[in-house]
């Protein structure tokens, strides 16, 4: 046994430091991001904020709104082949939209599938597990870089340098970060494993962009501030579950509760999840996941204004004209906990 004795942080330890500026106005600030993949060679411009591949959250209702204003979805799982097919040759989707899929066989032969019918038109593809620290996992990685060389391949979880570097290594163009932070994730209290979600962002970040990759940072933003707090530490991209759920776009039934409209959302490792799409909770394992209410929101068009005006803000306060110099002006200082009230809930 050992004990790691360095500081580590998450979002709601620190606060960005305000610097003197030039810039008279928020809308002077530009948040889009331009890229080339290490790996795929292909180019990336928009803004770097992704839906999340859950439940009520990366639905192709949602891909298409967040298209329109130049960011991106990571597709549910669980589509069919032909509702995948035809949606990636709806046009502007295919730059903006990322194919999720696990590591079973069946995950890789529906890729295959929906791949050899619409070709060049998935570009981007986003292999998640809930941990990422696996052989089979890096065999796999390295398996789909190997038979498509030219995706745009964002995997993970992880949340340490070496991982980090090892899946860069391996193929991957964007690691994604994060074991636990997640709204509705139980995989602190179930399994006792996690890492402070901005300690493992600011040290992913470092070790991917030393080997010309990216990192996603995903789960644990409650807040516009949170998202300004992950570019500050290093995050190219970043990825929301819960600040996208409870919308329009989320294809979500409604619930009446007490006069007031409420719609559910889940974690994929919760009991809810499991039921609905692998038949229950295996008998060798718990969930780790839990299932909620949340507000019902209207639009999420009114919500992406407040997370966009949230990260001009945050650029205005240090200075920085574009969101790629952001993390350079950014310094952090401690303080004691914030009380952390979810986003868009009164
Ligand atoms: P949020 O933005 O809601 O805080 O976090 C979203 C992220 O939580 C997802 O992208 C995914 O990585 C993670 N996540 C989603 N469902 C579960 C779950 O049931 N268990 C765990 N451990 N993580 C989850």
């Amino acid at each position: 046994m050992r004990i790691e004795e360095d500081l580590k942080l998450d979002f709601t330890d620190v606060l960005i430091r305000p610097k003197r500026s030039t810039l008279i106005s928020r809308s002077e600030v530009d948040i889009r991001r331009e890229f080339t993949f290490h790996h795929s060679g292909r180019k990336y411009s928009g803004i770097p904020i992704i839906a999340a591949n859950m439940d009520y959250v990366g639905t192709v209702e949602m891909a298409r709104a967040l298209a329109k204003h130049q960011l991106s979805t990571a597709l549910l799982k669980h589509y069919d082949e032909e509702t995948l097919v035809a949606f990636f040759q709806e046009q502007g989707i295919s730059q903006r939209t990322f194919y999720s899929m696990g590591i079973a066989k069946d995950d890789y032969a529906k890729f295959c599938r929906v791949f050899d019918r619409v070709g060049d038109a998935v570009e981007l593809v986003c292999v998640d597990v809930a941990n990422g620290y696996t052989k089979s996992f890096v065999d796999f990685i390295h398996k789909l870089r190997n038979t498509h060389p030219k995706i745009t391949l964002m995997a993970g979880n992880v949340v340490t340098g070496e991982m980090t570097e090892e899946l860069i290594l391996g193929g991957v163009d964007i690691v994604k970060v994060g074991i636990g932070p997640g709204s509705v994730c139980t995989t602190r209290k179930m399994a006792g494993v996690g890492y402070p979600q901005l300690s493992a962002i600011i040290e992913c970040a470092d070790a991917a962009h030393g080997l010309g990759g990216l990192i996603c940072a995903d789960g644990g933003c409650t807040s516009p501030g949170d998202l300004a707090k992950a570019f500050g530490g290093g995050a190219d991209f970043v990825m929301l579950g819960g600040m996208l759920a409870g919308h329009d776009e989320c294809s979500s039934e409604f619930i009446e509760k007490n006069g007031v409209r409420k719609v559910p959302f889940y974690g994929m490792s919760s009991r809810t999840a499991m039921d609905k799409h692998a038949g229950g909770v295996a008998n060798y394992r718990a969930s780790e996941g839990k299932a909620v209410l949340l507000d019902y929101r209207g639009s999420v068009e009114n919500t992406l204004q407040d997370i966009l005006g949230g990260i001009r803000s945050a650029c205005t306060y240090v200075g920085a004209r574009r969101l790629k110099e952001l993390s350079k002006r950014t310094t952090f200082i401690r303080v004691s906990r914030q009380t952390n009230d979810v986003f868009g809930d009164s």
